[in-house]
């Protein structure tokens, strides 16, 4: 099958993903093509799933419904956006600190697919989780990965804004995570196309200066978090400066940050006094 002008890694994501082609067998036929591999579905089915992501940019993630993010595979839609691989890190970071509780309380604000919620259930099974998303639909994918992936998780869903709905276990918190939509709102229209059409605007545009739904996390952490609690947040690539400047300047304590895998300031840390 040709690539028609889409880009090779997308393919050879999508034979893996799709038809259960690893690219190590990949590599393999490259160099016996007598070699005989088989695939998950029909050379027919891939090309129509090619075909559609490049007739419209559409992600593979949406057309085939799936997505692998750390040791786990999501069920993804149109309806939440799609783990990103930077994201991975805040679950290290998170774990790290909490160590030393047995029996805590966590929470992913904006879980979209689930991800985040996920691997804490996973992770950290003793504890008792909530996920909160704004979307009802966000909500529902994300219930059924928990559902399929960690079936005996102790994780409470709740419909609303950021630490809306989580009012009743204000001050309880030990560790509470988001991956915030942070990009700013005037950015949006240069992102690509692949991520502007078809990933929901809602998890992306943060408003003028992106930090929107960040202040309305941090904020939250003062009184929603238990003393000593953590708070770890996603953020854009030149906010970490900002970031940090408002956790302390509103009396965070242990205020820090991480850098992702290409060295830039992606993740602030800190702690309620
Ligand atoms: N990292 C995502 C992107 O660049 C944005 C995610 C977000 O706003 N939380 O597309």
């Amino acid at each position: 099958m040709i690539l028609k002008g889409g880009r090779k890694v997308d393919f050879d994501w999508l034979l893996d993903m799709a038809a259960g082609v690893s690219w190590a067998e990949l590599q393999s036929i490259i160099l016996n093509p007598k070699n005989f591999i088989s695939l998950a579905i029909s050379t027919e089915e891939l090309e129509v799933i090619w075909e559609s992501h490049l007739k419209d940019q559409t992600p593979l993630q949406y057309l085939i419904s799936k997505c692998p993010w750390r040791d786990i595979e999501l069920e993804v839609s149109a309806d939440a956006l799609i783990p990103r691989q930077e994201t991975e890190f805040l679950i290290d970071f998170a774990l790290k600190k909490v160590t030393n509780i047995d029996f805590g309380r966590w929470a992913d604000l904006g879980t979209g697919s689930g991800p985040i919620a996920i691997s804490l259930a996973k992770s950290l099974p003793d504890w008792n989780g909530h996920a909160s998303d704004i979307s009802k639909e966000a909500l529902e994918i994300a219930k059924r990965n928990l559902k399929s992936i960690v079936p005996n998780a102790n994780v409470i869903f709740s419909l609303g804004d950021w630490w809306g709905p989580l009012k009743r276990w204000r001050g309880s918190f030990d560790l509470v995570l988001s991956n915030p939509p942070y990009i700013p709102s005037n950015l949006i229209e240069e992102l690509d196309p692949v991520v502007k059409n078809h990933e929901p605007l809602i998890a992306l545009d943060g408003g003028a200066d992106g930090m929107n739904a960040s202040r309305k996390i941090i904020l939250g952490a003062l009184d929603g978090l238990a003393k000593g609690g953590w708070l770890i947040l996603e953020h854009h690539y030149d906010q970490s400066e900002r970031i940090i400047s408002f956790m302390k300047n509103i009396g965070m304590k242990d205020v820090s940050f991480e850098k992702d895998l290409s060295g830039i300031k992606r993740y602030a840390i800190c702690r309620r006094n």
